[in-house]
């Protein structure tokens, strides 16, 4: 992966979302319902219960990407939250893989419970923001845009500002207060590369997309790997396939079949993360207990 310039990766052709007329029907019905549900949301949000979650929208914008940037590849993330029963093997399998502590983990699953006493989760993640408020602020440029779209951060310039960490909205960052841990990196012995990070003392880290894994071995992500639900996919908006580990779907169908949304779309952040919502998603009904 190479650094890419500014966000010129997305010009030429589109991933076609377009939905047959009985579809249409029945996303605008979706939408009623969401916009309904997403004030109740509002509504539960002033009384203190539900986070920034209230802020999913209800469309997904297909990546604009095209064969003009020369790239075989533009990765993004698909997290099906019909799946997910907060086992959080996902994040013991990214600590372990990169070192972490688990002040420093790149990964966290938010958990409420609704009304009905049903349990919900949400794991979040660097976003892979394709306008990333936390690239422009860092004083030392140390935050970069691959070709391929992700972002990444080279540890050797981090000089530990942590603006990137204040303009997060996801809070997607961590501050190495702790002392590294060995990685697990491959292949083995790998050099110092944003995609290859050697935790440091004194910086800021997040998640790669295990950057090391997909163009040097094929490999899944950890987190991708360790779910034994397959609720989190590994997708490419140029071959427009998306895999799990488990099973390979066409990424265009997967997300509108599945109404995948983004989170705090609205922020204009354009993240590269689609989630599938799961049942009692956070719009709608009191929330209590996000953790
Ligand atoms: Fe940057 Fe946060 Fe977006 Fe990741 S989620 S790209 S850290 S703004």
């Amino acid at each position: 992966m190479t650094r890419s310039s500014k966000s010129g990766m997305r010009a030429g052709g589109v991933v076609d979302f377009k939905l047959s007329t009985e579809a249409e029907e029945l996303d605008m019905s979706r939408r009623n319902l969401l916009r309904g549900m997403a004030l109740a949301g509002i509504a539960a949000a002033a009384a203190g219960g539900a986070l920034g979650l209230v802020s999913y929208r209800d469309e997904v914008k297909a990546e604009t990407v095209g064969p003009a940037t020369g790239e075989e590849h533009q990765w993004c993330r698909v997290v099906d939250l019909r799946a997910c029963k907060g086992e959080r093997k996902c994040v013991a399998a990214c600590e372990e893989r990169h070192g972490l502590n688990p002040d420093q983990s790149w990964m966290r699953v938010l958990s409420w419970s609704d009304d009905g006493g049903g349990e919900h989760y949400m794991p979040v993640m660097c976003q892979m923001c394709q306008d990333p408020p936390c690239l422009s602020v860092c004083p030392v440029s140390a935050t970069f845009k691959t070709d391929q779209g992700v972002i990444l951060v080279d540890q050797d310039q981090c000089i530990g500002s942590r603006a990137c960490m204040a303009a997060c909205p996801y809070e997607a960052r961590y501050f190495n207060w702790s002392e590294p841990k060995p990685t697990h990196r491959m292949p083995a012995p790998s050099p110092n590369t944003p995609e290859f990070p050697a935790n440091q003392l004194g910086t800021v880290g997040k998640c790669v997309l295990c950057a090391d894994r997909i163009p040097y071995d094929n490999q899944l992500p950890s987190c991708v790997e360790a779910c034994p639900r397959g609720a989190h996919f590994i997708g490419d908006l140029v071959t427009d396939v998306a895999v799990n580990g488990k099973t390979t779907v066409k990424l265009s169908t997967f997300l509108h079949e599945g109404n995948a949304v983004r989170f705090k779309e609205e922020l204009g952040t354009n993240p590269r993360c689609y989630y599938i919502p799961g049942y009692g998603q956070p719009v709608g009904g009191p929330l209590g207990g996000v953790q």
